[in-house]
This record gives C-alpha cells, structure tokens and sequence, in this order.
C-alpha cells in the first residue's frame, strides 16, 4: 500500500490514485497543488493557465480573495445545521438569488445532477397537481446531444453511449427531440407534458449555440401549451455567455433555472432550482430535500457570488473577452482547426483530425503550460476563468498555433 508521505513526485501521485480512485474518469497528467486566479501549479513547481475552470465551476478563478473571505468567515461561526433548523445565512442568499433570477422562491442542493433532478420532481408534480395530468403519465421533452449529470435518470435519456450504456433499465418519461428543431420539439408535446428541459447552450457536447430565435420560440410554444421551460444553466450560467444566463441572450425567461457549479464559487459544491411560487410552490414540506443543501456555509459563499454577478462586471468581461478569443481562435481556422463555436467566454475548438485527436492536443497542450479539455473525439473546450486577461488569452492561443503546427 502507498502512504501518503511516501508521494513526493507526479509519477507516484498519480500511481496511487490510480491504484486507489476508481477510474471513472482519464484525467491529463498533471498534479495540482496550487491555484491563484486563472493560474494553477503543480506539485514540481511548473505553472499553468487554466483554461478550463473546472467545467465552468471556477467562473471567478481560483481562490478569489472575497469568496475566500466569505468561506473563511463562515467557517469561524457555523457550517452546517441540515434543514431540521433554520440557519441565519440560508435566507439572504435565497432573497439575493431570487433577485437575481427574477423569480420568487429558490431550493438550494449542492451538486448540478441534484438541481436538475430536483426540477424533474418539481415539474412531474406540478403536471399532476396543477395542469391536471393522468397519474403516472407526465413526459418530459428533452434534447439530442445533452447532458444533464450522472444519475441513473438523468443518463437514461442521454445519448451518449459511455454515459449510458449498462446502467439501464432506464426510467421512462422523457422524449428526445434534436436541439436547435423547434418544429421537433413542438412536435413532441402532448397532453401529457409536463416541461421541456434543456441547456440554451450544450456545453460537454462542445459548446453548441442553437439558431437564433430556438430560445424564443421555445418559450413561445411550451407557454401555448402549458409546458414548463426548464432551462439547465449549471454550466452556461452565472456570467459565462456574456450575460447572467444564456437565456438573457434571446431575451427569455425559463419557468425554473436550474443553477450549480460557479454557484459554489469554486469552493463547494451549490446547486439551486429558483422559481416562481406557481411552480416550485408545489413540494410540500417532506418531499424533498438534502443534508447540505442550504448549509450556512456554502450559502455566505453563494450570497458572495450573487452579489460578484450583480454589478454586470463579470458579464461585461466574459463578453469583452470572448469576442476578443472568438477573433484569436478565427484566425486557426484552415491550420489545424476546422470549426469554432464561441459563446462569451466559452469556445469549442474542433481540431482537424491530421493535426491529433483533441485528446492529444489537449496533452501537448498541458506540456505548454496551457490546460483545456477535449470532449467527444475532435473538440477541445475552453472555459476560462472570467477574471482572465486577454494578453493571456493571447498567449495561451499562441500556444494551441504551434502545437497545432506540430
Ligand atoms: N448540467 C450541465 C449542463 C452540466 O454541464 C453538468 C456538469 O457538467 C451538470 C448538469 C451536472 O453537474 P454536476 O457534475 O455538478 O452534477
């Protein structure tokens, strides 16, 4: 067995947890011992530029001094009291969060697959208690591509082998319509739907904005016909796209936001369905809840992170920022990259298959000082942390042109 004092080195960290962490994922080969807004370091002292935020989850960078100060705190007065009791931080944060949304009441969980397990509930139940749906019928409409988590619900109606295959049976009630097909999903509504659930832009399926107006009119047909939009903004929320949600970018809004990662400040883990009394009013006490949803300390570092988005200055840079990569990334297209998808500060890089796989641009990218992640075969993702600079966006893009060059 490996102690830990015997890990002095990469080769052996990362031995032992491949000898002790079950492996469910194929992380690139680095040890990270430290972070510092949009750098981190690892264990030999060697610096990178974080370019991935841990899926969106570090929008405010490592270790950002006022969300640190919110945690540490907290930590001094109280951390945990599960719901049995009121806390005294749970509210504001709620009241702030609301505010944020425009909505009225939140239910606080803490990873993204709990929120938007959460809003499944929430929508079978106002579909039985409130539209009037036959028991045990309501559907739920999804799309093609998404991703929504890693629970056995969720991933059965994912169509994505890996995340699917051998964990069925699967549990019905959900229909899957291609993104970006509002005719399709239209479509797909009956008398038995009870929501339409999506993410306004996919992220792990590499950053795929749909046409402009599919938001609208989603909106337009689940409001005819008495559907609920449930929008999944765990990864494109909280300033990413340029705008609080990628829904503000067709001016829309979703009966629930389904809220998590950068919630947490990329301290701990914060997810959140917020709504309108009509609809998240319908559980009744006892039917749902978790331990740490809603603990005192992740709410005075969620409260922190509202108040962050609220100024727009978060927004204001992601948008600045992106359109500043968007031009960067354009001008690889034809050497080695052969599309790019950019949504704010969010890009998905498909990579010319002569050039590598994204995996293998990924790794010569880590041996540059530069961390990105591939998804699906040929695209990398970019996902920087908002607080980065462009001379760094700059310089990380340099990086990708001479991998790319070989
Ligand atoms: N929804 C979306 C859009 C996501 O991107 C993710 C995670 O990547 C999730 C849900 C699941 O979040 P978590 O990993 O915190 O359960």
């Amino acid at each position: 067995m490996t102690s830990v004092a015997d890990i002095d080195d990469t080769a052996r960290i990362i031995a032992a947890e491949e000898e002790h962490v079950a492996h469910n994922y194929h992380p690139l080969p680095v040890v990270i011992a430290r972070g510092e807004g949009s750098w981190v370091t690892d264990v030999e002292g060697k610096r990178y530029l974080d370019l991935l935020s841990a899926y969106s989850a570090l929008n405010f960078g490592h270790l950002h001094p006022a969300l640190v100060a919110a945690a540490q705190e907290q930590l001094g007065r109280l951390t945990l009291t599960s719901r049995a009791y009121h806390n005294d931080r749970l509210g504001a944060f709620a009241a702030a969060l609301a505010e944020l949304c425009g909505k009225d009441l939140v239910l606080p969980m803490n990873t993204g697959a709990e929120a938007v397990e959460t809003g499944i509930k929430v929508a079978r139940a106002w579909g039985y208690r409130v539209k009037g749906i036959t028991p045990d019928r309501a559907m739920i409409v999804v799309a093609g591509g998404n991703f929504h988590g890693r629970t056995t619900t969720i991933v059965g109606f994912s169509d994505d082998a890996s995340a699917r295959d051998d964990f069925g049976p699967y549990a019905p009630g959900f229909v899957t319509v291609p993104f970006g097909d509002a005719d399709a999903l239209e479509s797909a509504i009956d008398e038995n739907t009870a929501a339409v659930l999506l993410e306004p832009v996919q992220g792990e399926a590499g950053v795929i904005v749909p046409p402009e107006g599919y938001l609208r009119a989603v909106r337009e047909i689940t409001e005819r016909n008495n559907v609920l939009f449930l929008a999944d903004e765990i990864q494109s929320g909280l300033g990413r796209v340029g705008e609080t949600f990628a829904c503000d970018r067709e001016g829309v809004v979703p009966d629930l936001y389904l809220l998590g990662k950068a919630l947490g400040g990329g301290i701990l883990p914060l997810s959140a369905v917020v709504g309108n009394t009509d609809v998240l009013g319908v559980l009744r006490p006892g039917e749902h809840g978790s331990t740490f949803g809603g603990n005192p300390l992740a709410a005075a570092v969620g409260l922190r992170v509202v108040e962050m988005l609220s100024s727009g200055e978060f927004q204001q840079r992601a948008r600045a920022l992106g359109e500043h990569l968007e031009q960067r990334l354009n001008g690889l297209l034809g050497h080695g990259v052969t599309g790019v998808r950019i949504a704010g500060l969010w890009a998905g890089v498909d990579i010319d298959p002569a050039a590598g796989t994204g995996r293998e641009v990924a790794e010569r990218l880590l041996a540059r000082g530069v961390l990105v992640k591939d998804t699906h075969g040929q695209t990398i993702r970019m996902a920087p942390p908002l607080v980065i600079r462009s001379t760094e966006l700059d310089w990380a893009v340099e990086q990708l042109r001479l991998v790319l060059e070989g």
